[in-house]
């Protein structure tokens, strides 16, 4: 089929309104937030239900048109980028909340539903989804499904994989399917749910979305900053030796303490830090807070000779998460860079992080760390120097992210913690993960999508 009676057709499932042909105009729909290339689809288009998804994927896997999926493109894997064999669907129209269920606690969403939205909608009745991703006002909720994102809380509550109990998906043949039910407990066979979550848009593209919410909790916050990076590590693991159950344990190195400071035009007051934590309590009674604050302020005590900060409302809280929550942004205004997600067990931080440190320093790459420093979970960024000659950029970033990732491995953790593969670890994927395994997730590709039409750039190096 010609390409123009090919978006003939799409125009009449979706409208001439909602289907973008002229590359300036859908520009900004082609990038995510990785700082890397863009993609070159066909067209956009913009669908606003389930129906008409369903429609185009029909259209699509008759005329074998591949199709990139995009919901808020606050991505750093490059997930969505796609070729011009295949088209963008946006999401952004599928933004409707179906229901809150107060009784049975989840929440219906369709996947075009910005994070923040959802929870400003679940706060207003006392509920949260327990996830305080810091791109919130960036991302959709079906795109923290489809990459299984985390968050400072992921320290209590796990990932958003722990609270997804039901999905609406449509199949790459159009067919559209429900892949539970929405209850909290379900034996019934295979588990089909969780195969979709973090499965990238490999496997369908998810347009509903049940979550189980939870009640709104009272939040207590330390900022500590630290002397050395090894006192650090020490505070972090005498923090589990002594059992306390805080919803957020976090960092960031110097460096990345340095950029964020500067960028929201603060000093740091310490003459000489090496990195600093957040120490998150929740609990339903503020009491029960100061009780945990008071034994966690004796601890820390003995590793930093360093003033404390501490918030006890939300007001107070918010502006102490400033530093840590605005980071993305500061990194994205810095410049290019390019950025690792690696996870190891907590108790393997100190050993991961002197590894970065060393690699990054001997390479001459300049980097900051970032990390849920209580789930093992750090995020790298590793700058492009302006003054480095292209080639011996190339060099020095291979070199230096095969190493870490080799490392990584190595110390049993794997490459990527909650940004996912998308289109640029996919050679570190296939690498790093156990041929057994990767020949049964391609099998599973092809169950789902024969033909390979969604997100064809996507998680394996080439066609399964
Ligand atoms: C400033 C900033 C802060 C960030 N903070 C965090 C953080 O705290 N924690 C964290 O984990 N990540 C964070 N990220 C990364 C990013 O926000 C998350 O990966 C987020 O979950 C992506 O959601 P999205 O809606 O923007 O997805 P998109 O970028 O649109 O898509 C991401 C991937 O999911 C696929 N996809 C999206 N929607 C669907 C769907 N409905 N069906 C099938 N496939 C789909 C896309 O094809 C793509 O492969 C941050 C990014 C930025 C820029």
């Amino acid at each position: 089929m010609e390409a123009s009676t090919f978006v003939e057709n799409l125009i009449s499932i979706v409208g001439e309104y909602y289907v973008l042909t002229n590359t300036n105009d859908f520009y900004t729909y082609v990038t995510d937030h990785s700082t890397g290339t863009k993609g070159t689809p066909l067209c956009v288009v913009r669908p606003s239900s389930t129906a008409e998804i369903s429609m185009i994927a029909k259209l699509c896997n008759e005329h074998t048109v591949g199709i990139a999926i995009r919901a808020g493109g606050s991505g750093v894997s490059g997930g969505f980028l796609s070729g011009n064999d295949s088209i963008l669907i946006s999401l952004d129209r599928l933004d409707r909340i179906i229901e809150i269920n107060e009784i049975d606690r989840y929440i219906i969403a369709e996947a075009g539903v910005v994070t923040q939205n959802l929870q400003d909608a679940l706060h207003n009745k006392g509920l949260c989804f327990p996830q305080n991703i810091s791109s919130a006002k960036l991302s959709c909720i079906g795109g923290n499904v489809a990459v299984s994102s985390g968050s400072p809380k992921s320290l209590k509550y796990g990932s958003t994989k722990k609270y997804v109990l039901n999905l609406e998906v449509v199949l790459p043949n159009g067919e559209v399917i429900w892949t539970g039910k929405n209850i909290k407990k379900n034996a019934t066979g295979y588990n089909l749910t969780q195969l979709f979550v973090g499965s990238e848009g490999t496997l369908g593209i998810i347009t509903k979305v049940v979550l189980e919410i939870v009640p709104l909790k009272k939040e207590a916050l330390i900022l500590a900053p630290f002397k050395s990076s090894e006192e650090i590590f020490s505070f972090v693991k005498a923090f589990f030796m002594h059992g306390f159950d805080a919803s957020s344990l976090e960092f960031l190195d110097k460096n990345a303490a340095e950029l964020v400071f500067n960028y929201l035009n603060k000093k740091i007051t310490e003459e000489s830090i090496e990195g600093m934590i957040w120490v998150e309590f929740e609990s339903s009674h503020e009491q029960d807070n100061m009780v945990k604050m008071e034994a966690l302020y004796e601890l820390i005590k003995s590793y930093t000779p360093y003033e404390m900060l501490i918030g006890q409302n939300p007001k107070e809280n918010e502006k102490l998460w400033r530093y840590r929550k605005k980071i993305g942004e500061a990194a994205i205004n810095k410049g290019f860079f390019h950025d690792l997600d690696l996870v190891v067990q907590r108790s393997k931080g100190a050993e991961i992080y002197k590894k970065i440190e060393y690699v990054c320093n001997s390479l001459d790459l300049e980097f900051i760390v970032v990390g849920h420093i209580g789930d093992g979970n750090f995020h790298v960024n590793i700058f492009r120097d302006p003054n480095m000659s292209d080639n011996r950029w190339q060099a020095n970033i291979k070199l230096c992210v095969s190493t870490l990732l080799k490392e990584t491995v190595k110390l049993g953790g794997e490459i990527s913690g909650e940004h996912g593969i998308g289109s640029y670890n996919k050679t570190y994927f296939e690498e790093f993960t156990a041929e057994q395994n990767i020949k049964i997730m391609k099998g599973i590709k092809k169950v789902f999508d024969p033909k390979h039409l969604l997100n064809t750039n996507n998680i394996f190096i080439k066609k399964p």
